[in-house]
């Protein structure tokens, strides 16, 4: 029996057999040789396992994929019979006597540069199924076996080094029932994505793809952030207690589903949820989140087959909306693509990606993907309560430029007879340094702020969210940190316009009196916190939890602060200790 300990990133606890899954980096071999016998023989292989590369794409056909899944496979399966692409490898055997793995390796960086370099993003989409398809056939000559992710068989807790948004979008989650990470932070948006997937997660445990084997008895523990390898007994019968009593713990807070978010001396404060997926409303809405808060619109963009059209937003969009008619306000943020977020075709592979072409910055430059989705958001508006948001805004000339185009985008809706609600609502998120510090002239533009602390914690620490090695620095109780979320509650109330919260630390039950008493007027979180936060705010008086604020204020490091409200927390919550 092993105990691994890393960060608990997605509540439960899951119990399975271990299904190891690391990224391949393929080393394919160059050989060079002078006898033209060999050419032909390579050709030979290479037309083999084109041949056996599209019987497996085949057969996969026939089991039961959903549609987005089909269209991939359709388009891998029409690569396959490109005749350019197949003469084009054969000719480069021969003429440069090589063997057949390298001459794909060889041909398809040449087909994906390219594609990349075109102005279609259509054919720039392209260039992710060609890599893939390429990657498949050097696999089959190479007889290396590939995993895939998209189609399990049978029940398992996912064991892998690291994964990609994209992959956690498009696995096969019946059959994922828990998941176990080397790397990762608590607020990268693997983890986010698990969180609305309810599947338990434990990040940033090291090694643990070197200590368990394939079919190894597993379980993972995301409320504490424990994973055991291959357990005794008495450890499983204690997890399975452990389980238990978090289960009723759950069970009870049903009670709080309808009750009133405010606190013991009726200060009212607002607690939204965050969702990624159309799908996850019926869980918002058990849980009685009282609108959206961050709906991050980017995830439709990541499924495969790239941009969603103008048409396939206004849905998912209008969807959303008449949903949550007469619950609350639904929030969508503009596109967010960048940083951990890489669309497969819109060019965003970068050396520095965190600091690099994200969020409005992408939309700024690509103003044709900015205006379409403008366009949907607008038609939306018009069934129900929708707010626009902008992300990583850093100071009024961005605000002030994405202010602009949906001007213009309105006009043209007006023009068009498109009908629009006339006073839709727009905020920006605060999320970048300078525009906390620019929080007063920003605030003078908007509706509406919302902190995302997963950037600003980021920004301020200068500590990537996603890097476990330096996970010990990402430090929501840095004085730094808490300074600017009073400031831009104060910044933002001294305008007028309310301040919510839409990071992870909103959804954080421990942090949920601090910044209650910090005067935060709104929280959005994932629906899994919900219905624990609003028991804690429902226990406290307003006055107690200014008291904390202030106390915290005055304190100088991130280590007293936590000991401080830890100690402060668990007098008054028995959540902390019991569960
Ligand atoms: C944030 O940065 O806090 C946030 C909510 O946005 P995201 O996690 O998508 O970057
Ligand atoms: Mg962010």
């Amino acid at each position: 029996m092993r105990i691994l300990k890393g960060i608990p990133a997605s509540s439960g606890i899951a119990t399975g057999k271990v299904f190891l899954y690391e990224h391949e980096t393929l080393e394919v071999p160059h050989e060079q040789y002078t006898d033209d016998g060999r050419a032909a023989k390579e050709v030979v292989r290479f037309s083999e396992a084109m041949a056996m590369v599209r019987g497996d794409l085949k057969r996969l056909g026939q089991t039961s994929l959903d549609g987005d899944q089909k269209d991939i496979l359709q388009t891998h399966l029409m690569m396959l019979e490109d005749p350019e692409f197949d003469s084009g490898v054969r000719s480069y055997i021969t003429t440069n006597k090589v063997n057949a793995e390298w001459a794909v390796e060889v041909v398809a960086t040449q087909f994906v540069k390219t594609l990349e370099a075109a102005g279609d993003p259509a054919l720039r989409e392209r260039s992710v199924d060609l890599k893939d398809v390429s990657l498949r056939i050097m696999s089959m000559l190479m007889g290396v076996k590939r995993v895939s992710l998209a189609t399990l068989s049978e029940d398992v807790v996912l064991v892998s080094d690291s994964l990609l948004p994209t992959e956690v979008l498009s696995m096969d989650r019946m059959h994922i029932l828990g998941i176990a990470l080397n790397g990762s932070g608590r607020t990268s948006h693997v983890a986010i994505l698990a969180r609305s997937f309810n599947i338990p997660t434990v990040v940033g445990l090291g090694a643990i793809t070197k200590k368990v084997k394939a079919g190894d008895e597993i379980i993972v523990d995301g409320n504490h952030g424990e994973v055991v390898v291959r357990p005794e007994w008495s450890t499983a019968q204690n997890l399975r207690d452990r389980y238990d009593r978090w289960i009723a713990h759950e069970e009870a807070l049903r009670e709080v589903a309808t009750l009133p978010s405010e606190t013991t001396d009726g200060h009212r404060v607002v607690l939204k949820a965050n969702v990624e997926m159309v799908d996850e409303l019926d869980a918002v809405l058990r849980s009685g989140g009282e609108g959206i808060g961050l709906y991050r619109s980017e995830f439709l963009f990541m499924r495969p087959g790239g941009l969603a059209s103008e048409e396939e937003q206004f849905a998912a969009y209008r969807k959303v909306v008449e949903r949550m008619q007469g619950k609350g306000p639904v929030t969508i943020r503009t596109i967010d693509v960048g940083g951990d977020k890489v669309v497969p075709g819109l060019g965003i592979d970068e050396e520095n990606p965190i600091l690099g072409w994200r969020a409005v910055r992408f939309c700024l430059s690509r103003k044709d993907i900015f205006r379409v989705q403008l366009r949907a958001l607008l038609r939306a508006s018009a069934y129900g309560e929708l707010r626009i948001m902008f992300p990583m805004i850093s100071g009024i000339e961005e605000l002030e430029g994405v202010l602009l185009i949906l001007e213009q985008v309105k006009d043209e809706c007006r023009k068009a007879h498109v009908p629009f609600d006339e006073n839709v609502q727009v905020g920006t998120m605060i999320e970048v340094p300078s525009a906390a510090l620019c929080a007063d002239i920003l605030a003078k533009r908007v509706d509406f702020f919302s902190i995302g602390t997963n950037d600003l914690i980021q920004y301020t620490i200068a500590v990537d969210r996603g890097n476990e090695k330096i996970a010990y620095l990402y430090q929501p109780y840095h004085p730094g940190v808490l300074r600017f979320i009073r400031m831009i509650i104060e910044k933002g109330h001294a305008a007028g316009i309310p301040v919510g919260m839409c990071g992870e630390m909103a959804g954080d039950a421990m942090s949920a009196v601090l910044l209650t008493g910090l005067g935060l007027d709104e929280f959005s979180m994932s629906p899994q916190s919900l219905l624990e936060v609003r028991k804690i705010i429902r226990g406290v008086s307003f006055s107690e939890a200014q008291a904390l604020a202030e106390h915290v204020m005055k304190m100088d490091s991130y280590l007293k602060i936590n000991t401080y409200v830890r100690e402060w927390m668990h007098e008054r919550f028995d959540y902390f200790t019991s569960v």
